[in-house]
């Protein structure tokens, strides 16, 4: 079987790829040969669908993906409260609640046809317009939008 580095470098001379692509296939390669963690917030995204229920309308879609966002929220603040309880907060269990959350803002994303990647950079362009040099208290109380 041929490595991932023998399969890029084939790929660039039979067919008319994009740098852009190359460049993420071989950036992906290293961090992947460096132990590093590779999957992508589009590739998240591919792999949350495969749970969709595939029975539901796009409508009911968005309704589950809502609910199930306020459930999982709930979950999660289900945690913190019975730290007043006496229970131990155990990251693992933070860990996979947030990784819920993810899952029901994946499928709502899915639902409405927008590509995750896109609303993260929209909130990315959000921020770095209100706060271009990183949070400040003064930007957030006057803040225009
Ligand atoms: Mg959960």
């Amino acid at each position: 079987m041929p490595d991932i580095q023998s399969c890029i470098d084939h790929i660039k001379t039979v067919v008319d790829v994009d740098p852009w692509a190359v460049e993420m296939a071989e950036k992906a390669l290293k961090e992947m040969e460096r132990g590093e963690k590779t999957m992508r917030i589009d590739e998240y995204q591919t792999l949350a669908a495969r749970t969709i229920n595939e029975n539901l309308t796009d409508v009911e879609m968005i309704l589950h993906a809502l609910h199930g966002l306020s459930a999982e929220v709930g979950e999660l603040h289900g945690i913190y409260q019975k730290s007043y309880q006496g229970h131990e907060v155990n990251p693992d269990d933070v860990k996979k609640e947030v990784g819920d959350i993810m899952w029901m803002v994946a499928e709502f994303c899915t639902a409405k046809g927008w590509e995750l990647e896109d609303i993260c950079q929209m909130n990315i362009d959000k921020l770095r317009k209100r706060y271009p040099a990183g949070f400040s208290a003064e930007r957030s109380i006057h803040r225009e939008e």
